[in-house]
């Protein structure tokens, strides 16, 4: 058998065992074979990681450094990440089980990422602002100091670059919480980190169980901000135990978005591109689609082409370049997207495709085909709560006014689609719906230049764009007396 490489906590520029010396494995989705063994943090090795990122902190070697430096390390950074991108992707598609087109992708995305805070480091700043005569009102953008940064294991260095780049341009010095099941790409960022200049301890990962390393995290008195990326029921309890501290917290949470398609749509297009709005990443996605709303006198044929397309999805193994569906991520949670399956026909609804299990070569793996659901309501725990796997439910409406209803009749508010040629009806339902990103005639919710987040359920704050750097800073206001 081959020897498993040991992969050690990244803290102050170190990669180290944990203090107990406890380790776990980290498994291939596609085959069940381990990858790696790594590293379990405990509140030990959580204390020693703040108090190395706080020292770094204070000591001000990153947050003073010249802007137009910091920024340059940030550029090396992306520039390191695009020449190790193969490297990169070959971690995130084995470890997350994504088809490897795919995890190119993101990581061409996280290079992105980095160059986009690289050259905002040093255009976000203070005002002198008009107040009284007698003196000179300012204020200043001030880092905030150690933050905490929770990810979970659908986008892995994604969502850590969303959080890690806003963080580092500020000034401020971060640790990392990756996935218990998705540790590796973090990891492999902190290395390049250093190799691109960063100064030791300013960016450190804790690989561990989220209710060891990620709640020993979220109650340390040293950490200022925690920015969480997962689901709503942790991220309840996150918020309720940064309280204590009155730690800031930022939270993008879970979604159940709404698809809406109008008789004007251009079908063809909508199909496609439908397609993958809800079975991207085999649906384990937060801004996934996965209720559909079609208006009435085009439902029977919308949903006919829908179910046709979907049985010819490539599911296979995400190492091969055609391959559109790769497995999910473990085994449980395989289990826990075929009982809301069951769940949903137990209320009902009418599965017209999917939800099997392939056997042949991917017996080994979690695969799961597509599924489409039709006979749904608003009331179906299926129409209501996030699966996170390839299911979809379609329904039909008739006109606007009971579109915008049924895509508002939920707790979550993260993302959607809307597919109409009618310009007026685009803007009257994008104003409507509620939620934090919408596309019109497109699937697309991610523009780093944009805020990403969600309203209701779906989170507080928002990454992306010059917004994600007002949740890692904050304003103080000088005044200076004319002497
Ligand atoms: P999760 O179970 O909530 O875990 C997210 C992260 O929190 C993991 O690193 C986890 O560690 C950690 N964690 C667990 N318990 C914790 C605790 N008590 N204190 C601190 N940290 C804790 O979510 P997931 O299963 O990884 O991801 C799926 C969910 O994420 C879905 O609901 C999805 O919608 C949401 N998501 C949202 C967005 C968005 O931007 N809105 C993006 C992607 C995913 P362990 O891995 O060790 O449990
Ligand atoms: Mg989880």
């Amino acid at each position: 058998m081959a020897t498993v490489a040991f992969e050690g906590l990244a803290i102050g520029g170190q990669r180290i065992a944990s203090a107990d010396g406890k380790t776990a494995p980290v498994y291939e989705p596609a085959t069940g074979e381990i990858l790696a063994q790594v590293a379990q943090a405990t509140a030990a090795d959580v204390d020693k990681a703040v108090k190395t990122a706080h020292a770094r902190f204070s000591d001000g070697k990153w947050k003073q450094m010249r802007t137009r430096e910091r920024g340059q390390i940030l550029q090396r950074i992306a520039n390191l990440i695009r020449e190790k991108a193969e490297m990169l992707a070959q971690i995130e598609s084995k470890n997350g089980g994504k088809p490897i087109s795919a995890a190119r992708g993101e990581i061409g995305a996280v290079a992105n990422t980095f160059e986009y805070y690289a050259g905002a480091v040093n255009k976000i700043h203070g005002q002198t602002i008009p107040g009284n005569a007698n003196g000179t009102l300012m204020t200043f953008r001030e880092a905030l100091g150690v933050c905490a940064l929770i990810v979970p294991w659908n986008f892995p260095l994604v969502i850590a670059g969303w959080k890690i780049a806003p963080a580092l341009a500020m000034g401020n010095t971060v640790i990392v919480k990756p996935a218990s099941v998705t540790p590796l790409s973090a990891l492999a960022l902190a290395d390049l980190a250093l190799e691109a200049g960063l100064p030791e301890g300013a960016f450190n990962v804790i690989t561990g169980s989220g209710s060891v390393a990620g709640k020993a995290l979220v109650t340390h008195p040293l950490v200022r901000k925690i920015s969480f990326t997962g689901s709503t029921e942790v991220g309840v309890g996150v918020m309720q135990q940064a309280a204590g501290s009155i730690k800031r917290v930022s939270l993008e949470l879970g979604g159940k978005s709404a698809n809406i398609i109008f008789g004007d749509a251009n079908l063809d297009t909508c199909i496609e591109s439908s397609l993958f709005s809800v079975y991207d990443n085999a649906g384990q996605d937060c801004c996934s689609r996965s209720r559909f709303l079609v208006e009435r006198p085009i439902f029977d044929e919308f949903v006919e082409r829908f179910v046709n397309r979907t049985k010819t999805m490539k599911v296979g193994n995400p190492a091969d370049e055609q391959t559109e569906m790769g497995p999910l991520i473990t085994p449980q949670h395989r289990e826990s997207v075929i009982n809301y399956m069951n769940i949903g026909d137990g209320e009902g609804a009418k599965r017209l495709c999917g939800g099997e299990i392939p056997g042949g070569d991917l017996a080994e793996g979690n695969y799961l085909t597509p599924a489409v659901y039709v006979n749904v309501n608003s009331g179906m725990r299926i129409m209501q709560e996030e699966i996170f796997g390839p299911v979809v439910c379609i329904m039909p409406f008739d006109g606007e006014t009971e579109a915008i209803q049924f895509a508002n009749d939920s707790a979550y508010g993260l993302s959607g689609s809307l597919w109409t040629r009618d310009i007026g009806r685009a803007l009257r339902v994008a104003r409507a719906v509620e939620t934090g990103m919408l596309s019109v005639n497109s699937s697309s919710s991610v523009h780093i230049e944009a805020p990403f987040g969600g309203m209701k359920e779906s989170g507080l704050g928002r990454e992306q764009g010059m917004t994600a750097l007002e949740h890692y800073s904050e304003y103080k206001s000088v005044f200076i007396a004319n002497d």
